[in-house]
């Protein structure tokens, strides 16, 4: 160890002769005006103590000797620093007072520590009161001296106001950067050219979990980044290599607690001063949430697809199997399955018919022969249950699966997620789907609501279909019975005519043969006799008539209207003369589509009941008709006696009359032939009428 030489200089400042001692190595400065040959040791000082003097008045250092506390002499420099315009001024003043609070206590620290013998520390700060009222920072060093024998310490100052100036801007600076980087919503990592990170953001901290401290030092891979993404990660530097800069570059990170963020990259290649590439910097931003609002719009739009698929595709059908297998297929399209099966249910019956049922076979989902019977709801726990609780269920099984819910027994394994759903047709449950996987947690209620929907949508199918078979069964019954009556009818009306005719026969002979001998009631009653054999002929003629316009089926032609009616109006000539009956047609009556005999009989019967039902002198018919799209709507109005209201439905009713016999001839049959003539035309026909003013009635008929 190298043991510090005793040495002693002098050296005058400001006219005192100074002794410096610093730790155990002491040095002795003299007063040098006209003693320097007293200077102890340095040579060097004695011989030149004057140029030494003026080095210190003139060095652009502060130096100051204080000694009680007080300046006991300083050089010019540092009356300049301190803003007195001499060093007179500032002589014998506190030295205290010259320094803010908080250089105070540095100073004294100093102070202490050298009285203590401790070593000082080399250079500290202060910031000195200036006598124009600013302060200044200096850079101090002091140390002890004797000055006359006593202590005394002597201080040498150097302006630093350029360097804190500096140094505060700089500390600007950084803190801005940081607070920048700081309050950034998104992560930032910046590394160096090989990957090596550099530093990172508080939103980086946040977002992965990863402290600053953490991350600092980190190569690729990052702990952050995950392994699937490590691939793309390469390609991100060889991309960025290649572009300079990269936008929207998605990669999964793992947060500290192993958490899977989506993230979205924007890196940027940052250049030093000198343009040299220096670092990277990568701008993070968590795109989990925009990813999962993404991914859940494109799963509604899914399901709306699916939706609106299902609803277009089964108005084509009014087959419940058919409605089974496209409501299967669409189901496919939105949530995974093993089995799936759809039952229609009887709730009456308590009954289900199974329609579909589908169970994977390894890869394939194939479908089962359902039963043809319809089998009791208590076979089936899980549909029992559906329909007590009218809703549906979700069942997440564990591993301790039981084969409860098994229907044919067939399945080649046991459900471990089930969802079973009711199909509604208003409150009536008509049916129940349910979709079935092999997989442990494999459905949400997410997956029921979207069951539930598409059973609603296909519901209203099942409906609409069960709704037009029983409507297609019903009329198919009615029109087998109709054809029943019809025969009937025929048969009766043909049977019956013979004795009839037989009975008028005799009765014709009768009359003429002993009709001289019958007396005046005899003959009356024979005369009744042949009347009521009459109109039992006519009624029978109707009845067979009727018959006869549902047994011909003829196929349907365009008929002329104009041409139609010109001739049936030729049949009344002769009433038309007796009655003056005036029939008024339009020669623009369409066209329609039918058969010519039976509208024939149409016309035929409305215009005699016109002529038939009058009371004035000059029966007017008129025959008008107008066109509603595919239909012609037909007009034969009257001026006659008129029908009252409540007797609009009565009249056309077989054998429905509203007079009797002697004051209006007829049946009764007329109208309800034309009705039933009008509907098998797929028309319709209604009366107008005003009592006392005429009757209208209108039927309608398509047009070809
Ligand atoms: P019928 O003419 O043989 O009595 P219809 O079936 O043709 O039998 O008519 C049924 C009943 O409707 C008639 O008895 C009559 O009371 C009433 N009716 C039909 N046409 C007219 C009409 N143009 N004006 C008034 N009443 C009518």
């Amino acid at each position: 160890m190298k043991t510090l030489k005793r040495q002693k200089r002098s050296v005058s400042l400001g006219g005192r002769k100074l002794r410096t001692s610093t730790g155990k190595d002491t040095k002795t400065v003299t007063r040098a005006r006209g003693r320097s040959s007293q200077i102890i040791s340095s040579v060097a000082f004695s011989r030149n103590v004057e140029t030494f003097q003026h080095l210190i008045e003139t060095s652009p250092f502060g130096h100051v000797i204080l000694q009680d506390s007080k300046i006991l002499s300083a050089n010019l420099m540092f009356a300049k620093l301190m803003a007195f315009r001499s060093v007179e001024n500032i002589r014998g003043k506190k030295f205290s007072g010259l320094l803010t609070p908080e250089s105070q206590r540095t100073f004294n620290l100093m102070v202490r520590r050298l009285e203590r013998g401790e070593t000082p520390i080399q250079k500290f700060d202060l910031v000195l009161r200036r006598n124009n009222g600013t302060t200044i920072d200096v850079e101090t060093t002091v140390i002890r001296c004797e000055v006359d024998g006593k202590q005394a310490f002597a201080l040498h100052c150097s302006d630093i106001t350029d360097r804190k100036n500096l140094q505060r801007r700089l500390i600007d600076s950084e803190s801005l950067f940081r607070n920048v980087v700081n309050s950034m919503g998104d992560a930032l990592v910046i590394t160096d050219l090989q990957g090596k990170v550099l530093d990172v953001n508080r939103e980086f901290e946040r977002l992965t979990g990863y402290d600053r401290s953490d991350a600092v030092g980190k190569e690729i891979p990052y702990p952050w980044t995950d392994q699937i993404s490590m691939r793309s990660v390469m390609d991100w530097l060889e991309r960025l290599r290649k572009d300079g800069s990269l936008r929207d570059f998605d990669v999964t990170w793992v947060t500290k607690e192993g958490r899977k963020i989506a993230v979205s990259l924007n890196t940027t290649l940052l250049r030093s001063s000198s343009g040299d590439l220096a670092a990277m910097a990568n701008v993070a931003r968590d795109i989990s949430e925009r990813q999962a609002a993404q991914r859940e719009l494109s799963n509604q739009v899914r399901r709306l697809e699916v939706l609106y698929e299902l609803g277009r595709l089964l108005t084509g059908t009014l087959d419940s199997q058919e409605i089974a297998r496209i409501t299967y297929q669409q189901v496919w399209k939105v949530i995974p399955f093993d089995v799936f099966f759809l039952d229609l249910y009887d709730e009456e019956r308590q009954e289900l018919r199974p329609v579909i049922w589908y169970d994977r076979k390894g890869e394939d989902l194939v479908e089962y022969q359902v039963p043809e019977r319809a089998v009791p709801l208590a076979e089936s726990p899980a549909c029992v249950r559906v329909v007590k609780s009218r809703k549906s269920f979700l069942e997440l099984r564990g591993s301790q699966a039981t084969s409860e819910y098994l229907r044919f027994g067939e399945v080649s394994a046991l459900s471990k997620s089930l969802v079973f759903v009711p199909m509604f047709s208003k409150d009536r449950i008509i049916g129940i789907v349910s979709v079935q996987s092999y997989e442990y947690q494999s459905y949400t209620q997410e997956h029921v609501t979207l069951l539930e929907s598409i059973a609603s949508v296909a519901a209203i199918a099942l409906e609409k279909a069960k709704l037009y078979n029983e409507t297609v069964a019903k009329s198919l019954e009615i029109e087998a019975r109709n054809k029943e009556l019809d025969d009937f009818t025929y048969v009766v009306s043909h049977d019956l005519k013979e004795p009839l005719i037989s009975v008028e026969g005799y009765t014709k002979i009768l009359k003429k043969i002993y009709e001289d001998r019958l007396d005046g009631e005899g003959k009356q009653y024979l005369q009744s006799v042949i009347e009521s054999c009459g109109h039992m002929k006519r009624l029978i003629e109707d009845l067979l008539q009727l018959s006869r316009v549902s047994k011909v089926q003829e196929h349907r032609t365009t008929i002329k209207l104009s041409e139609l009616v010109t001739q049936v109006i030729s049949e009344f000539e002769f009433a038309i003369r007796d009655r003056k009956v005036k029939i008024q047609s339009s020669d623009s009556l369409p066209s329609v589509l039918g058969i010519e005999a039976h509208l024939k009989i149409v016309f035929r019967n409305l215009i005699s009941n016109a002529i038939k039902f009058c009371d004035k002198p000059n029966p007017l018919i008129d025959i008008t008709a107008t066109t509603e799209g595919r239909m012609a709507i037909i007009r034969v109005k009257d001026n006659g006696i008129g029908i009252e209201p409540q007797y609009f439905d009565k009249i056309f009713m077989i054998f429905q009359r509203l007079h009797k016999r002697e004051e209006f001839e007829g049946t009764g049959a007329g109208l309800t032939m034309v009705k039933k003539i009008v509907e098998s035309h797929g028309g319709r026909i209604w009366v107008d009428s005003t009592p006392g003013e005429g009757s209208t009635f209108s039927f309608t008929l398509p047009v070809p």
